[in-house]
Parts: C-alpha cells; sequence; structure tokens
C-alpha cells in the first residue's frame, strides 16, 4: 500500500566518466581515445573523430547531443515536462545516473524541482568528475544532501570500477566539502559491500578515511547484480559476512563518533528484531529511468539498462501526470503484494526465481533471508 512521502530515484542522466562492472544502471561511458570521442555502454555504441579545438567540459555536451539524438538522453524540454506531471505530489527526489553534473542543463532541472518540492526534499548522486566540470557549488543551495561512492582505498580496484574512480571521488569531495557544510548540505558516502571491502582491515581503512574526510553519514548497501554487473556472482556474500561487516562500521561510529552509518533496505532484515519487512518496493520508494518511464525499483535494471520486466513499468512521465499513473489499479495490485515475502529484497527474489515471472518479486527466495523463511 503505498502511502505518505513517496521517494523517487530519477536516473536523470546515464552519461559517466567510467564504466563500472557492475553500474546498476548500464550508464554511457564518455572518453577520448585516439583523439576520437567514444561512448560506450552494453547496449550503445558511438565512435567519432575529435575536433582538435574540443574541450574537454565539451566533450560531454556532445556525448549529450548524441545520446538525445538516438532517444537515448531526455531534452530540457522533456525534463521540465516531467517536473510538471510531478507537481503537486508528496515526493522526494534523489537525482542520480550517471553523473547528473555532467549535463549542464540539469542545474535547471534541480533547480525546479527544489522550487516546487523544497529544497529539504531534493538529493544527488555525483561523481568526483562531476564535481570538477560541473560546477557542484550552484546546485548546494537547491539540495539537502549529496552522495558519491566511496568504497575501496585501493585505487586498482577493477574488479568493479576503473583505476581513479574512488580516488577521484574523495578528492572531488574534499574540494566541497566547506561549501557542503556552509550551506548545510549533508552528505553521503554509499558503501557497495563486496568480497574486495569485506575485511576488518580494508573496513578500518574506508571508515576512518571518510571520517577524516568530514563526511557525515555512510550508507551500507548490497552489491546488485543487476544493469551493466547482471552476470556477476562475484560479491554474493553470506549473511554472517554482512552482519559481520555492519557490525564493525557500527562499532567504529561508537568508538570515534565519526559518520553515521545506515544500512539499506536490502540489508536490514537482518535485524529482524528492529524492522521486520524494511523493504520500501512500491511502498514508499519508486524510480524513474533516463528515458521518463516510472518503474517500481531502483535496481529493477536489465543488462543494458533496461527495466527488467514490462510489468514494472507503469507509464512515462514526459506524458503521463505521476497522479494518475499511480493510482492504477495494476500497480496497487503488485503494491499489496509486498507482504508475502516479508523482508526479502523483492528484486533478489526475482533474479535467484525468474522462471516465475512477476511472481518471483513475491517469493521467499532471497538467497540471503531463505533461512528466516
Ligand atoms: S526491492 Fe530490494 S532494493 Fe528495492 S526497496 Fe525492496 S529491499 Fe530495497
Amino acid at each position: 500500500m503505498i502511502e505518505g512521502k513517496l521517494g523517487i530515484i530519477w536516473t536523470l542522466d546515464r552519461i559517466c566518466k567510467w564504466q563500472c562492472n557492475y553500474c546498476c544502471v548500464d550508464a554511457f561511458g564518455v572518453k577520448i581515445q585516439d583523439r576520437n570521442l567514444q561512448i560506450t555502454s552494453n547496449r550503445f555504441n558511438h565512435t567519432e573523430k575529435q575536433p582538435k579545438s574540443r574541450q574537454s567540459q565539451d566533450i560531454f555536451r556532445r556525448a549529450n547531443q548524441i545520446l538525445q539524438d538516438q532517444g537515448l538522453a531526455l531534452t530540457l524540454t522533456e525534463k521540465m515536462k516531467i517536473l510538471d506531471n510531478l507537481q503537486g505530489a508528496n515526493i522526494e527526489i534523489g537525482f542520480s545516473g550517471g553523473d547528473p553534473l555532467l549535463v549542464q542543463d540539469n542545474f535547471q532541472v534541480i533547480r525546479r524541482a527544489s522550487d516546487l518540492f523544497g529544497r529539504s526534499n531534493i538529493g544527488l548522486t555525483v561523481t568526483g568528475i562531476g564535481i570538477k566540470l560541473g560546477k557542484v557549488e550552484n546546485y548546494l543551495e537547491h539540495i539537502a544532501q549529496l552522495e558519491f561512492t566511496y568504497d575501496s582505498p585501493v585505487d586498482d580496484d577493477e574488479n568493479h570500477q576503473q583505476p581513479g574512480y574512488n580516488r577521484t571521488n574523495l578528492e572531488g569531495f574534499g574540494s566541497i566539502v566547506d561549501a557542503c557544510k556552509k550551506e548545510q548540505v549533508v552528505t553521503q558516502a554509499l558503501i557497495p559491500i563486496s568480497n574486495t571491502n569485506k575485511d576488518p582491515n580494508t573496513v578500518d581503512l574506508l571508515y576512518s578515511t571518510l571520517r577524516q574526510s568530514r563526511v557525515d553519514k555512510v550508507y551500507l548497501m548490497r552489491t546488485f547484480p543487476v544493469g551493466r554487473g547482471s552476470h556477476s556472482q562475484t560479491d554474493i556474500l553470506q549473511a554472517d559476512d554482512y552482519r559481520r561487516v555492519i557490525q564493525q562500521y557500527k562499532q567504529l561510529q561508537i568508538q570515534t563518533s565519526g559518520p553515521e552509518v545506515n544500512v539499506m533496505c536490502a540489508l536490514r532484515a537482518l535485524y529482524p528484531d528492529t524492522d521486520p519487512d524494511p523493504c520500501t518496493f512500491l511502498r514508499s520508494t519508486i524510480d524513474l529511468t533516463s528515458t521518463g518511464d516510472l518503474i517500481a525499483d531502483a535496481f529493477a535494471y536489465g543488462p543494458t539498462g533496461e527495466p527488467l520486466l514490462p510489468e514494472l513499468v507503469f507509464g512515462n512521465l514526459r506524458k503521463d501526470k505521476f497522479a494518475d499513473l499511480i493510482s492504477q489499479d495494476r500497480l496497487h495490485r503488485l503494491a499489496d503484494r509486498i507482504g508475502e515475502n516479508p523482508g526479502h529484497c523483492k528484486v533478489f527474489a526475482y533474479l535467484s526465481n525468474r522462471s516465475a515471472g512477476i511472481d518471483g518479486f513475491f517469493t521467499r527466495t532471497d538467497p540471503l533471508y531463505m533461512d528466516q523463511s
């Protein structure tokens, strides 16, 4: 049952400097190679000669134009139309990507969203490259929270990201932390827990680095085998591993009064006493794709960034009013089923039981919680 404020994760754009192996949305990696502009994802590849005169910040502008021409990215007018169609809704929006800072027009979108829904209801997830190129300081008065990923203290964690990803994220954050404090923007580091960052020394190092960097919060996540990471099984951890890692972060917070430790919905049923059914699927969260589709969950993406199942798509906000989409019977029929597998992450339940189709989302098949069923 949907009630109260709804949190929307809006993948505003899928342009990115990086091509992380486990990118949830199969973002479009943009780079210059041998004087060619290259755009690469599982779904789309494009190469074109790079004019000598093009500056580095113009690379992303040109890539965005190409993606818009292919119908793979929205124009500013279309994004503004989506905001019109959201007007009046009781929502908070977490803008993510890709990196929304790499598309200049997005400043107007986020400022408008802040005007419509209130600054306290706006968050933004970025990378260090976006911070460097995207004039993030202009955004701060319009957002309440800024997030970035920092999940490896070494710079060559090629299992997940390209070399430099974590380092530049942290450097970018370091360059604006004072401005965030001044504007009272809460900062949060996202840490997908994985086989490469679960050992105690790495946890110590990650947490102390973020504490010294004056991050306000850390957000501990499962690594989802969705999007570009759909075929990866390397980071399917056991419940005991997650419990130990989460416990260590919580201990570090107590011992050092460092960043507040928060745990994502898909891990919270490890502690059934505190919250027996923390899954927010169609109860308090929903997702908006980079082409305007309203879909059920922020992690319900297939290998090329498409929704996992057509039944999860409730319409497109370029043409439909949010109030109409959200009141559809078929959406409420799905929302009413979430109690069939309490505690289980609906996405992991489906991924382990694909042959059941949409019913797979509501079976007790999330591997992390099978022994609790
Ligand atoms: S389906 Fe999984 S990721 Fe989505 S809200 Fe539920 S627990 Fe969280």
